[in-house]
Protein backbone atom coordinates (compact mmCIF):
# COMPACT_ATOMS: atom_id res chain seq x y z
CA UNK A 1 0.00 0.00 0.00
CA UNK A 2 2.90 2.05 0.73
CA UNK A 3 4.44 1.18 -2.35
CA UNK A 4 1.27 1.70 -4.19
CA UNK A 5 1.44 5.52 -2.75
CA UNK A 6 4.65 6.31 -3.65
CA UNK A 7 4.51 4.74 -6.46
CA UNK A 8 1.17 7.31 -7.38
CA UNK A 9 3.53 10.05 -6.08
CA UNK A 10 6.23 9.37 -8.15
CA UNK A 11 3.57 9.44 -11.49
CA UNK A 12 1.79 12.87 -10.35
CA UNK A 13 5.52 14.02 -10.10
CA UNK A 14 6.31 12.98 -13.54
CA UNK A 15 3.23 14.07 -15.35
CA UNK A 16 3.84 17.38 -13.26
CA UNK A 17 7.48 17.80 -14.75
CA UNK A 18 6.27 17.03 -18.03
CA UNK A 19 3.52 19.44 -18.17
CA UNK A 20 6.41 21.88 -17.03
CA UNK A 21 8.63 20.62 -19.71
CA UNK A 22 6.28 20.98 -22.13
CA UNK A 23 5.24 24.65 -21.08
CA UNK A 24 9.09 25.25 -20.87
CA UNK A 25 9.42 23.77 -24.56
CA UNK A 26 6.24 25.74 -26.07
CA UNK A 27 7.38 28.95 -24.57
CA UNK A 28 10.03 29.63 -26.77
CA UNK A 29 8.68 28.31 -29.73
CA UNK A 30 5.75 30.73 -29.56
CA UNK A 31 8.72 33.15 -29.19
CA UNK A 32 10.49 32.19 -31.39
CA UNK A 33 8.15 32.40 -34.40
CA UNK A 34 7.49 35.96 -34.70
CA UNK A 35 11.33 36.81 -34.08
CA UNK A 36 11.81 34.73 -37.29
CA UNK A 37 8.89 36.29 -39.33
CA UNK A 38 10.27 39.58 -38.15
CA UNK A 39 14.11 38.90 -39.37
CA UNK A 40 13.31 37.08 -42.45
CA UNK A 41 12.24 39.96 -44.62
CA UNK A 42 14.67 42.38 -43.59
CA UNK A 43 17.50 39.58 -44.44
CA UNK A 44 16.05 38.62 -47.99
CA UNK A 45 15.48 42.10 -48.85
CA UNK A 46 18.63 44.36 -49.26
CA UNK A 47 17.93 47.77 -47.72
CA UNK A 48 19.93 49.20 -50.28
CA UNK A 49 18.29 47.40 -53.09
CA UNK A 50 15.16 48.94 -51.69
CA UNK A 51 16.46 52.49 -51.46
CA UNK A 52 17.88 52.02 -55.44
CA UNK A 53 14.76 50.94 -56.49
CA UNK A 54 12.44 54.17 -54.87
CA UNK A 55 15.10 56.11 -55.74
CA UNK A 56 14.89 54.90 -59.79
CA UNK A 57 10.94 55.01 -59.40
CA UNK A 58 11.34 58.74 -58.33
CA UNK A 59 13.24 59.85 -61.10
CA UNK A 60 11.83 62.59 -63.42
CA UNK A 61 10.66 61.53 -66.64
CA UNK A 62 14.66 61.74 -68.83
CA UNK A 63 15.24 64.52 -71.46
CA UNK A 64 13.00 64.31 -75.01
CA UNK A 65 16.27 63.49 -77.13
CA UNK A 66 17.45 60.86 -79.70
CA UNK A 67 19.44 58.16 -77.59
CA UNK A 68 20.90 57.08 -80.80
CA UNK A 69 22.52 60.43 -81.30
CA UNK A 70 26.38 60.52 -81.30
CA UNK A 71 26.36 62.39 -77.87
CA UNK A 72 25.17 59.24 -76.11
CA UNK A 73 27.86 56.79 -78.21
CA UNK A 74 29.05 54.28 -75.65
CA UNK A 75 31.55 51.83 -74.90
CA UNK A 76 31.79 49.95 -71.69
CA UNK A 77 32.80 46.35 -70.47
CA UNK A 78 29.10 45.35 -71.84
CA UNK A 79 29.66 46.88 -75.41
CA UNK A 80 32.15 48.00 -77.73
CA UNK A 81 32.25 50.49 -80.47
CA UNK A 82 34.74 48.66 -82.55
CA UNK A 83 37.04 50.09 -85.00
CA UNK A 84 34.77 53.55 -84.49
CA UNK A 85 36.82 56.39 -85.79
CA UNK A 86 35.37 59.77 -85.14
CA UNK A 87 36.42 63.07 -86.90
CA UNK A 88 39.13 64.57 -84.99
CA UNK A 89 39.50 68.18 -83.18
CA UNK A 90 42.92 68.88 -81.32
CA UNK A 91 43.28 71.12 -78.41
CA UNK A 92 46.52 71.08 -77.05
CA UNK A 93 47.84 68.00 -78.39
CA UNK A 94 44.83 66.28 -77.50
CA UNK A 95 42.43 64.54 -79.49
CA UNK A 96 38.86 64.75 -79.21
CA UNK A 97 35.58 64.18 -81.44
CA UNK A 98 35.45 67.47 -83.27
CA UNK A 99 31.44 67.72 -82.19
CA UNK A 100 32.93 68.62 -78.72
CA UNK A 101 36.35 70.32 -79.27
CA UNK A 102 34.36 74.01 -78.37
CA UNK A 103 32.82 72.82 -75.11
CA UNK A 104 36.14 70.63 -74.25
CA UNK A 105 38.26 74.25 -74.61
CA UNK A 106 35.38 76.03 -72.97
CA UNK A 107 35.31 74.01 -69.98
CA UNK A 108 39.21 73.70 -69.72
CA UNK A 109 39.65 77.54 -70.00
CA UNK A 110 36.89 78.63 -67.92
CA UNK A 111 38.74 76.13 -64.99
CA UNK A 112 42.36 77.91 -65.60
CA UNK A 113 39.91 81.34 -65.47
CA UNK A 114 38.92 80.03 -62.02
CA UNK A 115 42.39 79.84 -61.06
CA UNK A 116 42.96 76.12 -61.40
CA UNK A 117 46.07 74.48 -63.08
CA UNK A 118 44.36 71.88 -65.39
CA UNK A 119 45.10 70.11 -68.20
CA UNK A 120 43.77 67.01 -70.10
CA UNK A 121 46.30 64.06 -70.19
CA UNK A 122 44.39 61.37 -71.44
CA UNK A 123 41.58 62.02 -74.47
CA UNK A 124 40.73 60.09 -77.25
CA UNK A 125 42.61 56.96 -77.45
CA UNK A 126 41.90 54.65 -81.14
CA UNK A 127 41.93 50.90 -80.92
CA UNK A 128 45.13 49.69 -81.32
CA UNK A 129 46.71 51.83 -78.35
CA UNK A 130 44.12 50.15 -76.13
CA UNK A 131 45.15 47.13 -77.31
CA UNK A 132 48.23 47.98 -76.20
CA UNK A 133 47.82 48.17 -72.72
CA UNK A 134 45.44 45.37 -72.96
CA UNK A 135 48.34 42.88 -73.95
CA UNK A 136 50.24 44.64 -71.22
CA UNK A 137 47.75 43.93 -68.90
CA UNK A 138 47.15 40.46 -69.88
CA UNK A 139 50.64 39.59 -69.56
CA UNK A 140 50.58 40.89 -65.94
CA UNK A 141 47.65 38.96 -65.14
CA UNK A 142 48.01 36.27 -66.77
CA UNK A 143 44.42 36.33 -68.89
CA UNK A 144 41.95 38.36 -70.97
CA UNK A 145 39.82 37.75 -68.52
CA UNK A 146 41.70 39.07 -65.17
CA UNK A 147 43.20 42.01 -67.91
CA UNK A 148 39.15 43.35 -67.85
CA UNK A 149 39.16 43.42 -64.65
CA UNK A 150 41.66 46.37 -64.03
CA UNK A 151 41.13 47.66 -67.53
CA UNK A 152 38.91 48.10 -70.95
CA UNK A 153 39.98 45.71 -73.99
CA UNK A 154 40.13 47.46 -77.26
CA UNK A 155 36.80 49.17 -78.66
CA UNK A 156 35.43 49.39 -75.01
CA UNK A 157 36.91 52.41 -72.91
CA UNK A 158 35.30 55.73 -73.16
CA UNK A 159 37.88 57.00 -73.99
CA UNK A 160 37.69 55.24 -77.82
CA UNK A 161 34.19 57.43 -78.26
CA UNK A 162 36.41 60.45 -78.80
CA UNK A 163 33.78 62.08 -76.06
CA UNK A 164 35.86 61.75 -72.58
CA UNK A 165 39.06 62.94 -71.39
CA UNK A 166 40.73 62.52 -67.98
CA UNK A 167 42.33 65.62 -66.67
CA UNK A 168 45.52 66.31 -64.38
CA UNK A 169 47.02 69.03 -62.45
CA UNK A 170 50.57 68.07 -63.57
CA UNK A 171 51.50 70.06 -66.45
CA UNK A 172 52.25 67.44 -69.81
CA UNK A 173 55.59 68.99 -70.56
CA UNK A 174 57.31 67.96 -67.05
CA UNK A 175 56.75 64.22 -68.03
CA UNK A 176 55.14 63.30 -64.50
CA UNK A 177 51.82 63.95 -65.38
CA UNK A 178 50.51 60.27 -64.93
CA UNK A 179 51.08 60.36 -60.95
CA UNK A 180 47.56 62.41 -61.35
CA UNK A 181 46.25 59.84 -63.56
CA UNK A 182 44.20 57.69 -60.92
CA UNK A 183 42.52 58.32 -57.65
CA UNK A 184 44.70 60.94 -56.26
CA UNK A 185 43.26 63.86 -58.62
CA UNK A 186 39.92 63.53 -56.58
CA UNK A 187 41.68 65.27 -53.53
CA UNK A 188 42.14 68.68 -55.55
CA UNK A 189 40.59 71.81 -56.03
CA UNK A 190 40.52 71.23 -59.48
CA UNK A 191 38.62 67.96 -59.07
CA UNK A 192 35.70 69.39 -57.16
CA UNK A 193 36.16 72.88 -59.40
CA UNK A 194 35.54 70.62 -62.21
CA UNK A 195 32.89 68.51 -60.62
CA UNK A 196 30.78 71.35 -60.40
CA UNK A 197 30.68 72.74 -63.18
CA UNK A 198 31.17 70.24 -65.68
CA UNK A 199 27.50 70.05 -66.74
CA UNK A 200 27.54 73.71 -68.01
CA UNK A 201 29.51 73.03 -70.77
CA UNK A 202 27.48 69.70 -71.32
CA UNK A 203 29.87 67.13 -69.16
CA UNK A 204 29.49 64.46 -66.74
CA UNK A 205 31.86 62.51 -64.57
CA UNK A 206 31.88 59.18 -66.66
CA UNK A 207 32.96 56.84 -63.20
CA UNK A 208 31.45 58.73 -60.34
CA UNK A 209 32.21 56.24 -57.14
CA UNK A 210 29.27 54.03 -55.76
CA UNK A 211 28.44 52.98 -59.53
CA UNK A 212 30.77 50.77 -59.54
CA UNK A 213 28.87 47.86 -60.41
CA UNK A 214 27.25 49.88 -63.63
CA UNK A 215 30.01 50.39 -65.75
CA UNK A 216 32.05 46.99 -64.16
CA UNK A 217 34.80 47.60 -62.59
CA UNK A 218 36.91 49.66 -59.89
CA UNK A 219 36.70 53.51 -60.65
CA UNK A 220 40.34 54.15 -61.55
CA UNK A 221 39.86 56.90 -63.76
CA UNK A 222 38.17 59.44 -61.18
CA UNK A 223 38.94 62.40 -62.95
CA UNK A 224 37.35 60.79 -66.61
CA UNK A 225 34.66 63.35 -67.78
CA UNK A 226 32.37 62.75 -70.86
CA UNK A 227 30.88 65.08 -72.99
CA UNK A 228 27.04 63.51 -73.07
CA UNK A 229 25.72 67.45 -74.78
CA UNK A 230 23.83 69.62 -71.42
CA UNK A 231 20.12 68.68 -71.02
CA UNK A 232 21.48 65.13 -70.68
CA UNK A 233 24.63 66.31 -68.33
CA UNK A 234 21.79 68.23 -65.91
CA UNK A 235 19.81 65.44 -65.72
CA UNK A 236 22.02 62.66 -64.99
CA UNK A 237 24.16 64.92 -62.37
CA UNK A 238 20.99 66.42 -60.75
CA UNK A 239 19.62 62.91 -60.04
CA UNK A 240 22.54 61.28 -59.02
CA UNK A 241 22.81 58.68 -61.89
CA UNK A 242 25.50 57.50 -64.42
CA UNK A 243 25.64 57.27 -67.77
CA UNK A 244 25.00 53.39 -68.30
CA UNK A 245 21.63 54.15 -65.46
CA UNK A 246 21.21 57.07 -68.17
CA UNK A 247 21.03 55.19 -71.14
CA UNK A 248 19.04 52.41 -69.58
CA UNK A 249 16.10 54.55 -69.00
CA UNK A 250 16.27 54.37 -72.75
CA UNK A 251 15.74 50.90 -73.35
CA UNK A 252 12.71 49.42 -74.33
ZN1 LIG B 1 39.90 58.41 -68.73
Amino acid sequence: MKYRFIKCFLLVLCAVFLCAGCAQTQEPAATEAPVVEEVKPAETAAPEEIAEAEEKAELPPPPDIDINSWEYLYAGVSQGVGRYHPEIGVWEMQYMDIRCIDETAAFMQAARDAGHTVWINSAYRNWDYRLFWFEKYIYEYGSAYEAAKHTFPSGCSDHHTGLGFCITDESNLHGDYNERYDLDIQDTEVYDWMVEHCTEYGFILRYPAGHEDCYGMACKNAGHFRYVGQEAAEYITENNICFEEFLALYEE
